[in-house]
């Protein structure tokens, strides 16, 4: 959450900020605002609302400078004002601060900057950390220190904080120095020539350098015009490895599409190969995976896989457990990375751990990771993060390589994520009982998933219109069965958070135990059946709803024979695999809250209170 971008070069610093605010606004859009470091001194502007604002209120002032920071904010503590709004000047004037993350022993810290002269005035925990900085800066020229007075004052005070933090800093004594540092929230280093980027992310970084550093919890990085120097929390230099970005610039771009999320659905075919290039055994019976770090002999020796993950990225777990239990029959727990994380539950010894994650920067993901490792278990990460903190700390995983997600409402790092969950349920099966016949099936039907998704996206214009006929209602039920119900989960997660309407998925039978209260003409579900056995289960569910005047719109796959005017609307999904179901079930799911956020006249991309990659607790 959040977006930071700090800049040390040649270049004219304002627009570089706002250019990089711009491409980091997914991360946070509650209020903008950047420190220009001009001859005279910081130059602070700042807005509430959108990125768009304050570029319009930069534009009326002439501040120049090669020096600055700048932030985009997802506000945690203290309202949306502007001034809470970063970057935060302490209140000697001396440093100029943004901040990402959470300082939780603030109100401590303010009191005793407060003791010492220091005065505050926004109310949020970052300002404590400017002033902390500002008086350990102070304190050092007392204490007769020398050039090195900033950085230095930057690693005292951060000894002192308890919580996540990754920052921006200047001091208007250093011209020539620009100050990162992180813990808990992602920081990275652009490595130009002759000029240096920090950024949370690197769709910051990407239109002016591919080089890039990926700095690591406790450690601070010091830039100037003619270089860079990284130092561990204990003051000792780190070699930083260069690092180059793999995609360019054109595929963070909307292009032709009205919102990144619509070309984020359209983008799900290329996402998919992408997730599946290179990894099927030759003889074409089995998935391969280059990263998991694990022999197959000790992958036998798991007994019982634990998932955790959150928000979208949770009901690909969810898929994982069905999908895995199913075709490789081992067990699968699923658990809230934020509950895993402080639960203390007792896991088998022979658990292997997987974290979900499109960012690879969730915070709450991250401290289940760590706490996993903590106790000694074995962590694997899905992740579209190529270089992120999870992808860092777990001991293997699987790249999902679906390109730059930027709409905040998660499309194609979701479908990717169950198609890696699929092939990871092939290859753990064929690890076990699944025989070479089914294998060779099985990846037949996940070599064809791209295709059928082409072919399910052509319902687009029929999805729009009954989009619009349904946009005008308050609450949605979701409801699928099996593999479908955590699909229905993402369907009713998807409405709520881009078009705010009230949804809920529930497995289809779990309906008549409560939700079937909420059944009234005013309520459409929205049922999900791909045939198997419990088809025709899931139509009685239909009737049932039905006899109580409910609307319903049926997506289901081709060749399930629906009784004539027994619903609304429907949906057609090719049939295909059990396996990839889920996925092609998704699609239809994505057009429809889509369309309706769109009806409504909602902000698709950047929905309300929401922000990509949640990086505070
Ligand atoms: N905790 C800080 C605030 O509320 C930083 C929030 C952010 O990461 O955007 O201002």
């Amino acid at each position: 959450m959040c977006g930071i971008v700090g800049y040390i070069g040649k270049k004219d610093v304002r627009n570089l900020l706002l250019e990089g605010l711009k491409r980091l606004e997914y991360r946070g859009y509650d209020s903008s605002g950047l420190v220009v470091f001009s001859p005279t001194g910081f130059n602070v502007i700042k807005r509430i609302g959108r990125v768009a604002k304050l570029v319009e209120a930069t534009s009326k002032n002439s501040a120049k400078g090669t020096l600055g920071i700048s932030h985009t904010r997802w506000a945690t503590h203290g309202g949306v004002t502007e001034s809470n709004t970063h970057p935060h000047v302490s209140s000697d004037g001396k440093i100029a601060m943004v901040h990402n993350g959470v300082i939780e022993n603030y109100v401590e810290m303010k009191k005793f900057l407060e003791i010492k002269g220091f005065s505050f005035s926004s109310e949020t925990d970052s300002e404590a950390l400017s002033n902390l900085i500002a008086y350990h800066y102070a304190k050092e020229k007392e204490d007769g220190e020398d050039t090195s007075r900033f950085f230095t004052a930057v690693r005292k005070a951060l000894s002192h904080v308890e919580g996540t933090y990754g920052i921006a800093v200047t001091c208007v004594d250093y011209p020539d120095e620009l100050i990162g540092a992180r813990k808990g929230s992602p920081l990275i280093l652009g490595v130009g020539k002759g000029e240096y980027i920090l950024a949370s992310d690197e769709s910051a970084i990407i239109t002016h350098t591919s080089n890039v550093v990926y700095l690591d919890d406790n450690e601070m990085v010091s830039m100037s015009r003619d270089g860079f120097r990284v130092v561990s929390a204990a003051d000792e230099g780190i070699d930083p490895v260069i690092n180059t970005i793999d995609w360019n610039i054109e595929d963070s771009e909307k292009g032709k599409f009205e919102h990144y999320m619509l070309k984020e659905i359209f983008e799900q075919p290329a996402a998919l190969e992408n997730a599946m290039r290179g990894r099927f055994s030759d003889d074409g019976s089995t998935a391969i995976f280059g990263g998991l770090n694990l022999t197959p002999r000790e992958l036998r020796q798991i007994d019982r896989l634990l998932f955790t993950s959150c928000g979208t990225a949770w009901h690909s777990c969810l898929v994982a457990e069905y999908l895995i239990e199913r075709y490789a029959r081992i067990p699968v727990e699923v658990e809230y990375a934020s509950e895993l994380r402080y639960r203390n539950a007792p896991l088998d010894k022979n658990t292997l751990v997987f974290v979900v994650t499109q960012s690879g920067e969730t915070i709450d993901t991250l401290g289940a990771l760590r706490e996993a490792q903590r106790r000694g278990y074995r962590t694997l990460a899905i992740t579209n993060g190529v270089g992120s903190t999870i992808a860092r700390e777990a001991d293997g995983g699987i790249y999902q390589h679906a390109g730059p997600e930027v709409g905040v409402a998660s499309t194609k790092a979701f479908t990717s994520q169950l198609l890696i969950v699929a092939m990871l349920a092939l290859y753990l099966g064929r690890l076990r009982d699944m025989s070479y016949t089914d294998g060779a099936e099985m990846v037949k039907a996940l070599r064809s998933v791209p295709n059928l998704v082409r072919e399910t996206l052509k319902q687009d214009q029929h999805i729009k219109a009954i989009a619009a006929k349904y946009a005008g209602y308050a609450d949605f039920l979701f409801l699928g069965r099996q593999a479908m119900f955590p699909i229905a989960l993402e369907g009713a997660l998807k409405l709520k958070e881009i078009s705010y309407i009230h949804a809920e998925g529930y497995p289809a039978a779990e309906m008549k135990h409560g939700p079937i209260a909420l059944i009234c003409e005013e309520c459409p579900s929205v049922f999900i059946a791909t045939g198997g056995e419990i088809f025709q289960k899931v139509l009685s569910n239909i009737q049932e709803v039905k006899a109580r005047k409910g609307k319903v719109i049926l997506i289901h796959s081709k060749s399930c024979e629906v009784p004539d005017g027994l619903v609304d609307d429907t949906i057609i999904i090719p049939d295909a695999a059990d396996s990839v179901m889920p996925i092609l079930a998704t699609v239809p799911l994505q057009l429809l809250s889509y369309y309706i956020a769109v009806e409504r006249g909602c902000d698709v991309d950047k929905p309300r209170n929401l922000a990509k990659s949640v990086t505070v607790e």
